[in-house]
């Protein structure tokens, strides 16, 4: 007997836009640790959609997702925001190449100048050994990544699914050529597909299953919460980013989020920031803009889990029937998620890939875990 036709461990974005997607085709149990969905990295992003991150195959999935956060409705899961990529006279380069791999993606990308910069974002400091050269893509989208993960999980829910909070699973084993698993509190599932969306855990989980990891690497990275200039009103302000990964700052409820974008190895965990990081992050405020940072009004660290190549890990494990990877969704698994879930839905029921993802020129392959293991 199975519980499930479909078990997800792991209740982030990964797990609930995949289940979402399989509540079609039959029962989804998803087991989250935590007692809450989106504890870890899905509940601490910037939430930002934008055409600045990933290799091509990233990019055709955060385009590909667009339609889905925007068919929503305007602050139903997402609101248009603009991204402004920014650079120094050493990033000029870099600005060009980022140009020419976002023209691709967007459909109007423009340059700024030093007072339209301005007149986005105010405190941008600008001029020589700072800011000198822009470009606007006015197709950013800033995501609600709580209504999100709760849409998901009430699509589930609403198909006869169940998603579970307070559910760390320490057993996952073969059983009746399906899968069965366990959680610390003694209670148990089995199904014939097992999906394995553990995020930064979820090399772990393929080795409590006896299946061979991934590589997958987890990278810590830190935001910090500032407060604006004195009777600033920064929501209509853009997403502003280095052309290289060096920072980025954006509203965040009347206040302003940045980051140092750092990237520091860590294992599986509950991430937390680090005081150099949190220190980094302000001096990078006053690097780039013109604000002094008095105090931090918040803190956090996330961790953003790459495979090898940095695209995302989705299909069966090639030696172990009925175990599927749904990993390294790195700095842009919400942007993506919609994407994501389509092609796991078509990878898992076997149904013919998308005829929407190939024209996006994004296929199976691209994501196939097996490549992760080849030299
Ligand atoms: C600082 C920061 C900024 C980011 N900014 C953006 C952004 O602007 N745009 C964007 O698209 N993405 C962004 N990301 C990336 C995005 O957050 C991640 O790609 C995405 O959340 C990954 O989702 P996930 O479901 O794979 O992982 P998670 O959200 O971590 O979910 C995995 C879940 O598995 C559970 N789990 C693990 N082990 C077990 C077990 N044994 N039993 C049961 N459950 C288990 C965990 O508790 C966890 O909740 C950012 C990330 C960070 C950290």
């Amino acid at each position: 007997m199975s519980d499930a036709d479909f078990l997800i461990v792991g209740g982030g974005v990964a797990g609930l836009s995949a289940g979402a997607a399989l509540a079609r085709h039959g029962r989804v149990v998803v087991t989250e640790a935590e007692e809450s969905l989106g504890h870890h990295s899905s509940g601490r992003s910037a939430t930002f959609s934008h055409f600045g991150i990933g290799n091509r195959i990233v990019r055709s999935m955060t385009a590909h997702s667009r339609a889905f956060f925007l068919e929503a409705g305007e602050g139903v899961l997402c609101r248009r925001s603009p991204a402004l990529f920014v650079a120094t006279e050493e990033m000029r380069t870099a600005l060009e190449m980022l140009a020419r791999d976002m023209t691709t993606f967007s459909a109007c990308i423009e340059p700024q100048s030093e007072s339209e910069m301005l007149r986005r974002f105010p405190p941008l400091r600008t001029g020589t050994d700072a800011i000198v050269a822009g470009l606007l893509d006015p197709d950013g989208l800033r995501l609600d990544s709580d209504a999100l993960l709760q849409s998901y999980a009430r699509s589930i829910r609403t198909s006869g699914g169940e998603v579970l909070t307070g559910r760390r699973l320490r057993t996952v084993e073969p059983a009746g050529g399906g899968w069965r698993v366990e959680s610390e509190n003694g209670e148990t599932w089995t199904a014939p597909i097992l999906i394995n969306a553990a995020g930064a855990w979820a090399d772990e989980i393929a080795q409590a299953a006896g299946v061979r990891p991934i590589g997958l690497k987890p990278l810590r990275r830190t935001i910090i919460v500032v407060d604006p200039p004195a009777g600033a009103e920064v929501r209509g302000w853009p997403f502003v980013k280095t052309a290289v990964d060096d920072f980025y700052i954006l509203p965040e409820s009347g206040r302003l989020m940045a980051s140092p974008v750092d990237e520091v190895e860590s294992g599986p965990c509950d991430a937390q920031p680090e005081d150099y990081d949190v220190a980094l992050a302000a001096w990078k405020v006053e690097r780039y803009t013109t604000l002094s940072v008095a105090r931090i009004a918040h803190r956090w660290a996330g961790l953003r889990t790459f495979t090898r190549d940095r695209t995302p890990a989705a299909g069966f494990d090639a030696q172990a029937p009925g175990f599927f990877w749904l990993a390294g969704q790195g700095g842009f698994g919400l942007q993506t998620a919609p994407a994501m879930a389509e092609a796991v839905e078509s990878l898992v029921t076997g149904a013919a890939w998308p005829d929407a993802l190939a024209r996006a020129g994004i296929e199976a392959a691209d994501l196939r875990p097996e490549r992760l293991h080849e030299a």
